[in-house]
């Protein structure tokens, strides 16, 4: 049993770490931008960076190309400084495999600087199926925030996981560059990607999910229809 629990390092000091959260962001939505903001606003980075993939492992491919998932991701995090974009990945092409993001980042900012990937319950307990799973705390911190719909009912091999690399305090994330998984809490949002798809094939509203901009350009270019 996980006990997700809300966090506040009590430090208005910007803390040294790099942040990333990737995804399909087919299309980018508020509960992926709410989570990064929270993240941010808790653990005082200075920046996290949406890294959207190119070609997402565990589902079908998009309908739409990586440049316009890619672009949406863009003006979705224009007004935030704090957020940024990695392209990596859609550079890269080919299959996203974490591990090989992890890796890429990890020989850029040297062995000691903190690195830390924000991944949703739902794609934590997914973990097991990931290409070198075992590998990835070898590079990273995993913080893995709570969705709504996802309980953290682990299954052995997640509970053994946790066992070894769960830590005692969010501080821990700080002090090492990987090693770590931590869970946290964060304000519900039941939004989905795959719920805007549905709502726009429908033809029915997709305001208010998602950024005004993102929502424009959904419209403009008639995605998801
Ligand atoms: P789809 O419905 O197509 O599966 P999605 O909404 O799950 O899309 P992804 O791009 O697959 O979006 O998610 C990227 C990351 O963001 C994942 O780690 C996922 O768990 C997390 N995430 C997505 N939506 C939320 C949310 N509403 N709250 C918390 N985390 C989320
Ligand atoms: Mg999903």
């Amino acid at each position: 049993m996980v006990i997700l629990v809300t966090t506040n390092i009590n430090n208005d000091a910007q803390v040294s770490g790099t942040a990333i959260m990737g995804g399909t962001f087919d299309p980018v939505h508020n509960g992926h931008l709410r989570t990064a903001v929270e993240i941010l606003d808790r653990f005082h980075y200075s920046s996290l960076k949406l890294v959207p993939c190119f070609q997402p492992v565990h589902k079908g491919r998009p309908s739409v190309t990586p440049e316009q998932r890619l672009e949406m991701t863009r003006l979705a995090i224009s007004s935030d400084v704090r957020l940024g974009v990695d392209t990596r990945e859609i550079q890269r092409e080919g299959p996203s495999y974490s591990i090989d993001t992890l890796r890429d980042i990890r020989s850029e900012i040297g062995v000691s600087e903190p690195l830390i990937m924000v991944l949703g319950m739902d794609s934590f307990l997914s973990l097991p199926t990931w290409h070198d799973w075992q590998a990835l705390i070898q590079y990273a911190h995993l913080l893995v925030v709570s969705r709504p719909g996802w309980e953290p009912d682990l299954i052995s091999e997640l509970s053994a996981f946790c066992e070894n690399y769960r830590a005692g305090s969010p501080h821990e994330l700080q002090c090492a560059p990987s090693g770590r998984v931590w869970f946290e809490t964060l304000t519900p949002l039941g939004i989905s990607s795959s719920m805007i798809r549905a709502l726009a094939r429908k033809n029915e509203a997709i305001a208010y999910l998602l950024p005004e901009p993102v929502q424009h350009y959904i419209e403009q270019h008639q995605l998801y229809r």
